[in-house]
């Protein structure tokens, strides 16, 4: 019973995962934010991966799948995660699957956010990650305020990865090797295709919408916003 945030690099899949993490009662495994801490402990594993992400690449499979196995494990995230950014080439898809069927789990649906290029080329280099907490804003379009967010301005940070070459490098590799895994779900009718380029709250309603008849599971904190 897990899902699947689908989107090319800035299609806005962490900010409705985080949504959903609020109302529901769901876990979010982003391999993109597990990448960052591993950098952030200053490994020399940490500064493999910094060069690698820092040039738009994907980082091996054998350390993406070691990633997860990790979580996988834990009995806290059984039957309820929310991937982010993950799977991203039809290897990490099939080793998802595997490792989901060891345990007696599967994935439940995928949700794929198309949008437009050149705008959310735009996005990401408006992009703000809070460094206390985690949570995305956009100096565009998503403002940080007192109202959404409760820490510092000062924590606001921009990625490394995010600027105009890397994120061009990204793009080909998502065309190259992330989208086609989009068929390998169709296949198994997993697959929801929703418009990305809306407002956040609208997207957020028919993600929800998608995700209604398997939310008897989860534990709904509040309703829609
Ligand atoms: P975005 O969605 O904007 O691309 P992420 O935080 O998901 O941002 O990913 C940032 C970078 O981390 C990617 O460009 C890639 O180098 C690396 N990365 C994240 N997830 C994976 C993955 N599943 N496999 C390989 N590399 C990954």
């Amino acid at each position: 019973m897990h899902i699947i945030l689908f989107g090319p690099p800035g299609a806005g899949k962490g900010t409705q995962a985080d949504n959903l993490v609020k109302d529901l009662n769901i876990i979010k495994i982003s391999t993109g934010d597990l990448l960052r801490t591993e950098i952030e402990k200053g490994s020399n594993l940490g500064s493999e991966i910094k060069e690698i992400i820092d040039k738009g690449q994907l980082v091996p499979n054998n350390i993406i799948s070691n990633l997860i196995k990790l979580k996988l494990k834990s009995q806290n995230y059984r039957k309820r995660i929310i991937f982010d950014g993950y799977p991203r080439n039809i290897l990490q898809a099939k080793d998802l699957d595997d490792q989901l069927l060891k345990n007696k789990q599967n994935i439940s649906l995928v949700i794929s956010l198309h949008v437009n290029e050149k705008v959310v080329i735009k996005r990401i280099l408006g992009r703000q990650v809070c460094s206390k907490c985690g949570l995305t804003f956009n100096e565009f379009s998503n403002l940080s305020t007192k109202n959404n967010h409760n820490c510092d301005k000062f924590f606001l940070k921009k990625r490394s990865d995010d600027n105009e070459k890397t994120i061009k490098k990204r793009f080909v590799v998502y065309n190259q090797e992330t989208f086609p895994i989009l068929n390998y779900y169709r296949k198994q009718n997993l697959l929801h295709e929703i418009d990305g380029m809306k407002e956040i709250g609208s997207i957020y309603k028919e993600i929800r919408a998608i995700i209604r008849p398997i939310e008897g599971w989860l534990y709904i904190a509040y309703s829609y916003k």
